[in-house]
């Protein structure tokens, strides 16, 4: 029997890069899944009919991040498509970068609303479906705790936001049996970060191994950690040594 047969997971921003790797990590490894998504419906639909061609149950769910009711809302939904839930992927996320006079307060407030309480907001909804064996992974990033140049002041303030969330919840849900952990990704080939951008070249060469990563080698630490049982509270930071 595969290592999550049965399960019922959610990952927000499934349609494409690393939150669809991860949808269809999780079906792989025998789990339904629901695919969150804002924009691109059709991308969402396609992970949705790789995962059900995988023999799992999925559903694609509109849920805008930075609108508090979908934030949490979408956590319901999930559950009650699939009939309860057991693992939450926050992975939806914006990345806003540029000079800090240039970060207006509109940006402010929307990489805040969707990095951050978004992020709190359907974890607090996952805490109240979620039981013992329940997972909540966040998706944060290598800057939270290291920014290598300038333009990353608000994108970085929402990723560290994260670190102090997961260890918060590992703390309140420990007693349930309930784990939470944060993964750190370096520069991953998605449409947020393409591997051939302007800036990649020299995000790569602060890698260890000198290469971008893909996001199906984020995925992997997602199921890894859906399928681990005494490990939270903790930070995995899967960069290519980034923080080396
Ligand atoms: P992409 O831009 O490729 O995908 C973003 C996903 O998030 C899409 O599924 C998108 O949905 C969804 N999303 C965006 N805004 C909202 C919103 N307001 N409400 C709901 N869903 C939303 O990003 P990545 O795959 O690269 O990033 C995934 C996560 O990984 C993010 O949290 C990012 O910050 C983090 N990360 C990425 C790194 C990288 O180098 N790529 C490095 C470190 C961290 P839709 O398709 O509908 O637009």
């Amino acid at each position: 029997q595969k290592a999550l047969h049965g399960k019922a997971a959610l990952v927000t921003g499934g349609s494409r890069g690393i939150g669809a790797a991860t949808a269809l990590r999780l079906a792989q490894e025998g789990a339904d899944v629901a695919v969150g998504y804002v924009h691109g419906k059709e991308a969402a639909e396609e992970v949705v009919r790789a995962v059900s061609a995988l023999g799992r149950r999925s559903v694609a769910l509109r849920a805008d991040a930075a609108d508090a009711a979908e934030a949490a809302g979408v956590v319901a939904s999930a559950a009650e498509a699939l009939g309860g839930l057991d693992i939450l992927v926050n992975n939806a996320g914006v990345g806003v970068l540029g000079p800090l006079e240039t970060l207006s307060l509109e940006d402010v407030d929307r990489v805040l609303d969707i990095n951050v309480r978004g992020v709190f907001l359907a974890s607090r909804a996952a805490a109240a479906w979620l039981h013992e064996g329940g997972r909540i992974i966040t998706i944060g990033s290598c800057m939270a705790h290291r920014v290598p140049g300038p333009g990353g002041t608000l994108y970085a303030m929402s990723k560290a936001a994260l670190a102090g969330l997961t260890k918060a919840l590992a703390r309140e849900l420990g007693g349930r049996g309930i784990t939470a952990n944060l993964v750190l990704p370096g520069p991953i080939n998605t449409d947020m970060n393409p591997a051939d951008g302007p800036y990649a070249q020299g995000q790569a060469a602060m890698t260890a191994l000198g290469r971008y990563g893909t996001a199906d080698e984020v995925a992997s630490m997602v199921a890894y950690l859906a399928g681990a049982t005494y490990v939270t509270g903790a930070e995995f930071a899967v960069d290519g040594g980034h923080a080396a």
